[in-house]
């Protein structure tokens, strides 16, 4: 059967066939909307699936909401108990992958932000690797810089930003390499184009500050603690210069979708030995056992949907 076979919408679960917008959706004309990208595994072994992080990517959601003045009649355990509904549904037993999009359903023509109908959709579907983690990926630094707080907030997870997100990714694609690397208009490194960046050099793990036009990853959030309780490693979060991409001892990304994703080269520079670096491989090695609730203490990070 082919997945998915619902959706939440205009306030109740149906079939993802009668899950349609109104073409003059203005959401749909002028990208106002904000969203969402939340991760379930399947684990094989003991038939479970959980969600990881679940609130944690609702509370943001909320937050970014209040930035766009979108409003959801819905708290953080309803959004909860309705993704956990739907996976329920939709009985997976493979990972997948969950999109909740919050937006202005008004047909009204204008963009604003006021004034107008709100509303929430969810639908879910079955999602393997986003990038390849088998093997690590080449890179360049993108030629489109990341919008800023000041334009579109990156910050706010909002659907237009992500043209910006679009230029960048098919630049990358275009020019043979699998990802980009994207700087802030004043030339520091941001992110990667839909995940966050981390640098190792001599031991010391860095990555951009929530101030350097990032969305504040929930599995940047979840590296920062993994490095820091389970490998002893503190993470400093501090302006990077493109540059110092060249000389890292490693580099890697990490997103709900990109998951752990070492980095072999930026652009043409190898980074390391080209290959996984030490802590990367490491980190990879705990956050698969951490988002199937395998790890000791992180129990908390993860929902099961019990069918
Ligand atoms: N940066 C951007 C621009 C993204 O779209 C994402 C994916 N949501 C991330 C970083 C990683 O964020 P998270 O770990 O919350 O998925």
């Amino acid at each position: 059967m082919e997945k998915p076979q619902y959706a939440f919408f205009e306030g109740k679960i149906v079939p993802i066939s009668e899950a349609k917008i109104d073409i003059r959706t203005n959401s749909l004309q002028y990208g106002t909307a904000v969203f969402e990208g939340i991760r379930a595994y399947w684990c094989g072994d003991e038939k479970k699936m959980f969600v990881f992080r679940m609130r944690e990517h609702y509370v943001r959601m909320l937050d970014n909401c209040k930035i766009l003045f979108i409003q959801i009649p819905l708290s953080i355990d309803d959004l909860c108990r309705i993704t956990v509904e739907l996976l329920a549904k939709e009985n997976y037993t493979e990972d997948a992958y969950i999109r909740p999009f919050c937006y202005f359903s008004s047909t009204r023509i204008s963009p604003k932000l006021i004034d107008m109908e709100t509303d929430i959709f969810i639908y879910t579907m079955p999602l393997g690797d986003y990038v390849d983690t088998t093997r690590p990926l080449k890179v360049c630094v993108s030629s489109w810089p990341r919008v800023s707080d000041g334009m579109t907030p990156p910050r706010g997870k909002i659907s237009g930003a992500y043209v910006n997100t679009a230029f960048q990714k098919t630049e990358a694609i275009r020019n043979g390499f699998d990802e980009a690397i994207v700087l802030t208009s004043d030339g520091h490194v941001a992110e990667g184009s839909a995940m966050n960046l981390f640098h190792v050099k001599n031991g010391a793990v860095s990555t951009p500050p929530t101030t350097d036009d990032i969305l504040e990853g929930v599995t940047r959030d979840a590296v920062i603690t993994l490095l820091e309780k389970e490998l002893h490693t503190p993470v400093r979060e501090r302006k990077l210069d493109r540059t110092e991409l060249y000389t890292a001892d490693e580099l890697f990304f990490c997103g709900t979708g990109a998951q752990i994703a070492g980095i072999a080269s930026v652009d043409h520079r190898t980074i390391g030995d080209g290959g996984f670096g030490p802590v990367t491989k490491k980190l990879q090695h705990i956050y698969m056992r951490a988002v199937r609730n395998k790890l000791p203490g992180c129990e908390r990070w993860c929902t099961e949907v019990k069918t």
